[in-house]
């Protein structure tokens, strides 16, 4: 099974068997994509789908609506009329390649992250957000005539928690207060309520992934906002900071 090969879809029950007519192979199971397709549509016995990634338990394909579905869970793998052969999980279990594959598949599966797109543009959320709060807290530090060791400061505060003692002091202007607020917002509704649905997905909870009313998983627009409000609150606390004296280039505050 090489990429760009077609698979046929055999069977989508319990577990999920596509193959050629040389080898079938079973996996455990699928996820369904954030169709950004016109017409959703799951893929059903019958289907023909593409081969877009190989890995070693799991395979990317491209289904009948252009979207790509995960099968993960390798179970089996057989020539066409034989006896199947189960895979070696030890061997897999213990290359950087069968490791790497097992907690993408982690990933997919438990958030649902299963486009490159979804799971840059989360880990971009996560990413700035722990950035943006530790900019913030390294302004109450400095605000507060840097009291103890940065490590050591107290409160230690979230995201949201820093960005409500800024606006309360009155310490950073509002756009970018407002920013660290709706950032910390985005972050929690794609790190705790997120993780028990699907991610990317909106259902049963529109504020999930939601930035200023856009949904970033989904609309460019939004994703755009972010990362032009992200840069903006970084270059305004890096500004305040180094006016403070403070210069963060060196990475911990000293
Ligand atoms: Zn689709």
């Amino acid at each position: 099974m090489d990429k760009g090969s077609v698979l046929r879809v055999i069977e989508v029950t319990a577990h999920v068997r596509v193959g050629t007519s040389e080898i079938i192979c079973e996996y455990q199971g699928m996820t369904e994509p954030n169709h950004m397709c016109q017409a959703p549509k799951p893929l059903q016995s019958g289907d023909l789908v593409t081969v877009k990634n190989v890995a070693p338990t799991s395979v990317l394909v491209t289904g009948p609506c252009g979207c790509d579905f995960l099968l993960w869970g390798r179970l089996s793998v057989g020539t066409a009329g034989e006896d199947t052969h189960t895979l070696d999980d030890v061997t897999v279990a213990t290359t950087w390649d069968g490791l790497l594959d097992l907690v993408r598949q982690w990933m997919i599966v438990r958030f649902a992250l299963n486009t490159d797109r979804d799971l840059w543009a989360w880990m971009f959320v996560i990413g700035s957000a722990a950035h943006l709060e530790y900019l913030a807290v390294a302004v109450l530090w400095v605000a507060d005539q840097k009291p103890t060791s940065f490590n050591e400061y107290q409160p230690k505060k979230t995201l949201g928690q820093a960005a409500r003692l800024v606006r309360n002091r009155d310490l950073l202007d509002p756009a970018t207060v407002e920013t660290l607020e709706k950032v910390a917002e985005l972050r929690n509704s794609v790190a705790h309520r997120g993780a028990t649905y699907g991610v990317p997905f909106r259902e049963g909870d529109p504020s999930r992934g939601e930035y200023k009313g856009r949904h970033i998983f989904t609309d460019p627009e939004g994703l755009k906002q972010l990362i032009d409000d992200v840069d903006a609150a970084t270059q305004v606390m890096g500004e305040w900071l180094r006016k403070a004296g403070l210069g963060t280039n060196a990475g911990t505050p000293a």
